[in-house]
């Protein structure tokens, strides 16, 4: 591979540079080199595909930083500055960059790049595809995220038309050459000064359409069916984790397999429970005289439990005390993580005559001092 230029020097701008700069620099570039403007130019080609690698990571927040850093080493195996499959993503804001020049600019840089993104590929009508993979949204409580649970699910999909099989064409229907694109698939347009090259809309790039579509389904192939489902939720499942349910999304095509239903779970706050990875904490408030002589405190855990715990003599206030094994299961294992309580030591702001009478002779005793020296803040709460 030859050497590479700096990536600041290829788009011409200083290192520093702003997002807008690296833009404006990336687009006079790619106006003047793109491959449409120049057609059989290799030297046109390589310095549109160079500009747009170096837009590929000096746009990109996390690569950018990289780069400046390790310099193209950093990049190695990041699918950024390597081969060309690297350079699809970077497309997803092009028609932020190229607003009002016209579409298009996708598949223009699919024909470039050697057609990295499946999606608009080519396709033959009778291809397989994989049928789309849906989402699914489900809110369950604290304590079942914790123990596990059962929870029923309904979720439509797109089954494959019963009538026609999934084939969109009707009984003696049969697919013919898309008389938009003459069965290429791709139409050209004029947008601005490019000639862009688009999915031909009439045929969605199959090249081909159906003379007599089925009437149930008006040729897509496809009836929208709603399922129930009884979900296994396991126990430790956290906020945010994706459960695959296979092949209950949209049917796919051709024979393709159908996509997958993904759960995604949201998982509800307690009132007083919370959860840090596999542990659980709480708070549990305590009298003064129970914090300073100690005492078997007894508690009742998230699945109402009752269990006991020494609370040692001279706990102070804030102190965090540990039980082993009382907290939330391990995904697919028999391990726990532990229950935190955190002690709050509670000073009684009502006491009868008797107690004023024994704290106050407790404090004689006490040799309590009038006048404190200050301790650090950080000290409060151990
Ligand atoms: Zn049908
Ligand atoms: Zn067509």
């Amino acid at each position: 591979m030859a050497a590479k230029r700096d990536y600041y020097e290829v788009l011409g701008i200083q290192k520093g540079a702003t997002q807008d700069e690296i833009k404006k620099a990336y687009r006079k570039l790619a106006v003047k080199y793109h491959p449409d403007r120049n057609p059989g130019n290799k030297e046109a080609e390589d310095k549109f595909k160079e500009a747009t690698e170096a837009y590929e990571v000096l746009s990109d927040d996390q690569k950018r930083p990289i780069y400046d850093q390790y310099g193209f080493a950093g990049l190695d195996g990041m699918g950024g500055a390597g081969g060309a499959g690297g350079y699809s993503h970077a497309f997803h804001d092009f028609s932020d960059l190229f607003g009002g020049m016209g579409g298009g600019f996708g598949d223009i840089f699919d024909n470039i790049f050697g057609g990295g993104r499946s999606s608009s590929r080519r396709r033959s009508a009778t291809e397989p595809m994989e049928g789309q993979s849906l989402r699914y949204d489900l809110d369950i409580s604290f304590k079942d995220a914790v123990y596990g649970t059962k929870a029923e699910i309904k979720f439509t999909h797109n089954e494959s038309c019963s009538d026609c099989k999934g084939s969109g064409a009707a009984k003696g229907g049969s697919r013919k050459t898309c008389p938009m694109c003459n069965g290429s698939g791709q139409v050209r347009r004029q947008a601005g000064f490019f000639a862009v090259q688009q999915t031909c809309p009439t045929c969605s790039g199959s090249g081909t359409v159906i003379d007599k579509p089925c009437s149930k389904c008006h040729g897509s192939g496809y009836e929208e069916k709603s399922k129930r489902m009884t979900l296994s939720i396991p126990a430790g499942v956290d906020d945010g984790k994706r459960i695959a349910i296979p092949h209950e999304g949209d049917a796919g095509k051709n024979g393709g397999p159908a996509g997958d239903l993904i759960v995604v779970l949201h998982v509800g706050q307690h009132s007083y429970f919370e959860r840090s990875g596999q542990d659980l904490y709480c708070a549990i408030p305590v009298t003064m005289a129970q914090a300073a002589l100690g005492e078997t405190i007894f508690i009742t855990t998230l699945d109402g439990k009752k269990i006991e715990f020494k609370l040692p003599a001279g706990t102070q206030n804030g102190k965090l005390l540990r039980i082993k094994n009382e907290g939330v299961p391990v995904l697919n294992s028999s391990k726990k993580g532990d229950l935190y309580i955190k002690i709050i030591v509670q000073v009684p702001t009502k006491i009868s005559s008797k107690q004023r009478e024994l704290l106050e002779e407790y404090l004689k005793l006490d040799n309590a001092t009038t006048s404190p020296q200050p301790v650090p803040l950080s000290s409060l709460g151990n």
